[in-house]
């Protein structure tokens, strides 16, 4: 960090003077341009804002709203006191360009970061640049596609599985590697034998969610990790699933050589509406001189930072999603290790409790312990003419978002649950009292649920042409 916050040879800098003879910085607005009278914002008292903003919140459904069960993405609990640290002038008010003097809280509060995530994952280097998680995997395929070409073979084939998540393939694609996919078997798990005759001499990486998008552990995992090392190929962990592992499962042990974090799923950190999110990559000592970004150091009591001597490049600027980093740290001090293991379990516990009160509801088809998450099935309630989508529409009519539906691909009219591990018991009973009026609906008022939802501001919409062409501004009243 050779740049100083009053550096006044650089643009943009307190003192910054133009060199002389050099053009304008900003041509002048012609006259016709210029703003010739007030511009006529309109008058209002603070009250009638404060109710504007206050009643469009309300339209809003979120974790402080109702119960919020989306499986993968996890909509954790973010403690209000992690906002408060946040926003702390020294950490919120300081520059990225800041020279490594003036910043040596926030670079410490990094390095710690990195140690916390370290213990939890047994890795032995991690970078928190990677803003979101599909980031830490398109720099984990990033890592492996080079570290093939510095070991003398341009290995051009990624594994995944069929249940994985669509950022996955994306990843693997846009890292200018090809995508391979590799079935599951009955059990919901990858499929031994399968993998076994698709991994080869071209495989650079195999990449597996673990526990799976089914919420299953993948319990032939040391096995796997045999196959694909044999095959001189490296084993990528997708993270963004650790809810059910921190505090109790080292990755770095099962034999993975390189994962993401998503700490806008496991580490409390808000998320939702298209960021800022966070995803750390953690890879093993064989890696670490490939990764992103500006990694920081501890050198006695001082903290520097620098880039790896082969790191693939930068994927986002300086240290990535700083605020983040400090509501991670916060939420991790503040549970310490054997706290992160309660939660873990916690989480477990209230997956199985709600898969083990909805089995005779809905569908289950991959029964047995689940692990933070599990997937249930609408296939039953076809026979009324009623499909996933309609249950999902008619739980935003009691103040339950949605589940994720129809994921993963593998399971028809998939229902994916995960109640976040903060929840407790009574949510979870109102959750399957909902669920269980629902099915009696089916039975006895089909329609009811086909044009769900009757109670929210917007009712069914053409969610591909609401997506594509998005008008958040009520068009004027005609006539
Ligand atoms: C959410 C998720 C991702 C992608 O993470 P983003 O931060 O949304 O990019 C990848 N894999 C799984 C299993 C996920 O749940």
């Amino acid at each position: 960090m050779s740049a100083t916050l009053f550096d006044k040879s650089r643009p943009g800098r307190p003192g910054y003077r133009l060199p002389a003879g050099a053009p304008p910085a900003a041509p002048r607005l012609d006259a016709a341009k210029r703003r010739r009278g007030p511009v006529g914002l309109p008058a209002l008292s603070e009250l009638d804002v404060m109710r504007h903003f206050v009643a469009l919140s309300k339209l809003n459904h979120s974790i402080v709203s109702g119960f919020y069960p989306l499986g993968s993405c996890t909509m954790k609990y973010n403690p209000v006191l992690n906002e408060e640290l946040a926003r702390l002038p020294g950490f919120a008010a300081s520059h990225p360009d800041q020279c490594a003097q003036t910043v040596q809280g926030n670079l410490e509060l990094m390095w710690r970061l990195e140690e916390a995530l370290k213990a939890i994952t047994g890795f032995a280097a991690a970078t928190l640049q990677p803003a979101a998680g599909a980031q830490g995997e398109f720099v984990g395929m990033r890592i492996a596609r080079r570290w093939h070409e510095d070991h003398g073979a341009a290995r051009r084939e990624v594994l995944i599985p069929d249940s994985a998540h669509g950022t996955n393939p994306a990843s693997v694609v846009m890292a200018g590697l090809g995508v391979r996919t590799v079935p599951s078997d009955a059990r919901g798990l990858v499929d031994l034998a399968a993998l076994a005759a698709a991994v080869g001499p071209d495989t650079a990486a195999v990449m597996l969610t673990n526990p799976n998008t089914l919420g299953l552990f993948e319990t032939d995992i040391l096995r796997i990790a045999e196959l694909v090392h044999g095959a001189g190929a490296l084993l990528y962990m997708d993270g963004a699933n650790m809810n059910a592992l921190v505090g109790r499962v080292r990755p770095a042990e099962l034999g993975f050589d390189v994962m993401h974090l998503n700490l806008h799923k496991t580490f409390a950190t808000p998320h939702g509406g298209g960021g800022p999110g966070s995803g750390p990559v953690a890879v093993t000592a064989a890696l670490a001189d490939y990764l992103p970004g500006l990694r920081v150091r501890r050198d006695g009591e001082r903290f520097t930072a620098s880039r790896a001597p082969r790191s693939i490049g930068d994927v986002h600027g300086r240290h990535g999603n700083f605020a983040m980093l400090v509501r991670a740290l916060a939420y991790i001090l503040r549970y310490g290790g054997d706290g992160l293991a309660d939660i873990s379990a916690g989480a477990v516990l209230n997956a199985n409790y709600l898969q083990a009160r909805l089995r005779d509801l809905v569908e289950v088809p991959h029964d047995g312990l689940c692990m933070h998450e599990f997937v249930a099935s609408g296939r039953p309630l076809k026979k009324h003419g009623v499909r996933t989508l309609d249950v999902a529409k008619r739980l935003l009519d009691f103040g339950i978002h949605a589940p994720t539906v129809y994921f993963p691909l593998i399971v028809p009219e998939a229902l994916m649950i995960e109640p976040t591990e903060t929840e407790t018991k009574e949510s979870l009973d109102r959750f399957v009292d909902a669920m269980a009026q629902i099915v009696r609906e089916a039975e006895t008022d089909p329609e009811l649920l086909r044009t769900a939802p009757h109670t929210t501001p917007v009712g069914r919409l053409d969610e591909a042409r609401a997506a594509k062409e998005l008008r958040v501004v009520q068009p004027p009243a005609e006539g």
